[in-house]
């Protein structure tokens, strides 16, 4: 991403398994912005409740002040307030986010998303298909294959929960490439 619009805003979406990254490339965006003296908001779902209320935090502990979101709607009540907004762990949101993120660039305000593409199954996940859709720039990330060091594209639910959504760290999962996730799965 080299070249950005001076004349209005824009949608960019950092995606790709658990452990890649994203929160740690959201929050280095995030502080570049900051740097630059622009406003920034950042938003996160009430559903992710790993970490502090008030912040998003990386795997490797790189944290910024977040804002928790009950009702997706209510960040375009900041619309006034930030230049740039990011939002974390976009996958959890309901599918007005779509709209919410569009409004935003439409008005002029670069809007930052991290979030998976895809549940621990390989499906996609919540509103990221639409989002991808709509947005300008799209960086998709790798995490490392915890089995063999390779990249890794997949995200391994090693508990044996079945629900979409289940949160959970180290623990419930684990980053895997495409042949050792393919071997997962033949070995349940
Ligand atoms: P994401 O938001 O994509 O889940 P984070 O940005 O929170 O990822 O964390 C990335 C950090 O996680 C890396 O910098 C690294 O320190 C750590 N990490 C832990 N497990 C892995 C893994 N399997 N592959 C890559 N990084 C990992
Ligand atoms: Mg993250
Ligand atoms: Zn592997």
């Amino acid at each position: 991403m080299t070249l950005t619009p001076v004349n209005g805003g824009w949608i960019e979406i950092i995606c790709g398994p658990m452990f890649s990254g994203k929160t740690e490339e959201l929050i280095r965006r995030l502080v570049r912005a900051q740097i630059a003296k622009q406003r920034v908001a950042i938003f996160k779902p009430s559903t992710d409740n790993r970490y502090e209320e008030d912040f998003i935090v990386s795997h490797n502990q790189r944290k910024i002040q977040s804002i928790q979101v009950k009702k997706t709607q209510s960040i375009l009540d900041h619309k006034d307030d930030a230049d740039v907004f990011g939002i974390d762990e976009a996958q959890f949101f309901d599918d007005s986010i779509v709209s919410v993120c569009k409004d935003l660039a439409n008005c002029g305000r670069r809007v930052v998303i991290a979030g998976l593409e895809k549940d621990y199954l390989g499906k996609s996940f919540g509103p990221m298909p639409q989002l991808l859709v709509d947005a300008e720039y799209i960086t998709k990330v790798n995490a490392i294959c915890m089995s063999c060091g390779d990249p890794a594209n997949y995200s391994h639910r090693i508990s044996r929960e079945k629900k979409q959504v289940v949160v959970g760290e180290t623990d419930k999962y684990e980053a895997l490439c495409r042949s050792c996730y393919v071997q997962s799965k033949e070995d349940v």
